[in-house]
């Protein structure tokens, strides 16, 4: 089917706030030809192929998620209440011992599990950072996503380290493996599944790998014309390290370095100064808030002053929950408990953070984020005949949708023009045998593990 009609439902294009009832949206292959009302639509001359009834549901724009670790499948439940006080012990102890276990098709397998998550709930790009990202290619491939990879360069041993570890043997073997996986990451796939998957470069942080390290991914980004992706003032314990390695805060070293700029997304940033934030907003660099992630470790970044300063924010999951649903509520509610202010962001805010400031952040905002003529064909219907969200009043459909519905009340969803989610379930892959033979690994994986647990 290459040309099809999506008509009745209430379309939320996210180019601007409005819900446009009884609207229509047509894509011939994997490009979007119309949005509106239908009035100026020519259904003669579309001669569409098929037709998608949306009545009772709401057509977005498909979500973005600008970080994750998909070898978080691995991870999902043992980490989030590792006791501790604004720690992040849950990482150290938990997460980094199992997900560095897994290797090859483990991490095929997870990448198709939590890929899953995503797509079923809304998501179709996806932007994932690990090692050994050769073997998670072809499952975003599988999944009929859209995938944006990024090879993480490690440049020390991560067993070694914990929120009051002040010294990092660096490892330059480690980051020349890295790089050299990042270069045969670039030549492999960037460009490829009909330009559904690309790639980018992504040094770990300053507080996992060299500064010189940093500078060798910049320089390579640089050559192969992608993005940068930085785990950067992350954890307690980085900022600490980074002022007594190199006399300055960490953001500040990436302004050293060279690397804050409009190609750059800055992951969780969330011990920011407020010399910090003008670095962000004058630099133009993007930040990847990880809104329902970072909460668990008991801190969250000053948004407040991060949204009052401009810089283009979007969401990220970073791993265990991926269902963006939930990262758009905490990401509204969590600073309005802070500053008691209930205007500064909004429903549609955080849907246009979900979907366009996505966009912008992985340098698509040509392509994706928004449902107009000319761009991608990424479109998810959600189901609005739920209790939960009825009933309706259109004006205020938006607001009703991000507080009230969720990732399971997504029906449809198609990437590139291609359904791969239909009444709620996956077209292109084995949603029950997938999740049978990630629990398999799961098993093999926690039972090593769990010797090391504390
Ligand atoms: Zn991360």
């Amino acid at each position: 089917m290459t040309r099809v009609l999506i008509e009745g439902g209430y379309v939320i294009p996210v180019d601007t706030n409005r819900v446009i009832e009884k609207g229509v949206v047509a894509f011939d292959g994997s490009t979007i030809t119309y949005v509106g009302d239908g009035s100026d639509f020519d259904r003669a001359q579309f001669r569409a192929e098929r037709t998608v009834d949306a009545s009772g549901k709401a057509v977005i724009p498909g979500m973005v998620n600008t970080h994750t670790h998909l070898v978080g499948a691995y991870i999902k439940g043992l980490t989030e209440d590792v006791p501790g006080k604004a720690n992040s012990a849950g990482l150290y102890k938990r997460a980094l011992p199992v997900a560095s276990r897994a290797e090859g098709e483990d991490l095929y397998w997870a990448a198709l599990t939590h890929g899953m998550e995503m797509v079923m709930t809304g998501t179709t790009t996806i932007s994932n950072t690990w090692n050994d990202e050769k073997h998670t290619a072809p499952a975003l491939v599988d999944l009929g996503a859209r995938g944006i990879l990024s090879e993480m360069i490690w440049g020390t041993d991560t067993s070694k380290l914990g929120a009051t570890v002040m010294d990092r043997p660096w490892d330059t073997g480690m980051v020349a493996r890295g790089l050299d996986n990042a270069r045969e990451l670039f030549e492999n796939w960037h460009g490829k599944a009909d330009g559904r998957i690309t790639t980018r470069i992504s040094p770990a942080g300053p507080g996992y790998c060299s500064a010189d390290a940093i500078e060798q991914c910049r320089d390579l980004a640089a050559s192969q014309g992608v993005g940068l992706n930085i785990h950067i003032a992350e954890v307690p314990g980085e900022t600490e390290f980074v002022l007594k390695q190199y006399g300055m805060r960490p953001i500040e070293l990436g302004q050293k370095l060279g690397i804050m700029g409009p190609n750059t997304i800055g992951f969780h940033c969330v011990f920011l100064s407020d010399s910090d934030i003008e670095i962000f907003a004058s630099s133009q660099a993007h930040l990847s808030h990880t809104s329902f992630h970072v909460p668990k470790r008991g801190y969250f970044p000053p948004m407040e002053k991060v949204y009052e300063a401009g810089v283009n924010v979007s969401f990220g999951s970073d791993w265990c929950s991926n269902d963006l649903w939930k990262f758009m509520r905490f990401g509204i509610l969590i600073p309005r408990v802070k500053t008691g202010d209930v205007g500064m962001l909004n429903g549609y805010d955080a849907l246009r953070m979900a979907t366009m400031g996505g966009a912008r952040a992985v340098g698509m905002a040509d392509k994706i984020g928004s449902l107009e003529a000319g761009k991608k064909a990424d479109i998810v219907l959600v189901d609005l005949e739920t209790p939960w969200c009825n009933p309706i009043y259109t004006p205020n459909l938006i607001t009703n949708l991000v507080y009230n519905a969720n990732g399971s009340d997504v029906t449809d969803v198609f990437v590139d023009g291609v359904q791969v989610v239909k009444n709620g379930e996956m077209t292109t892959i084995d949603r029950k045998a997938t999740l049978k033979e990630t629990q398999r690994r799961a098993e093999r994986l926690w039972a090593i593990a769990s010797k090391t647990w504390g």
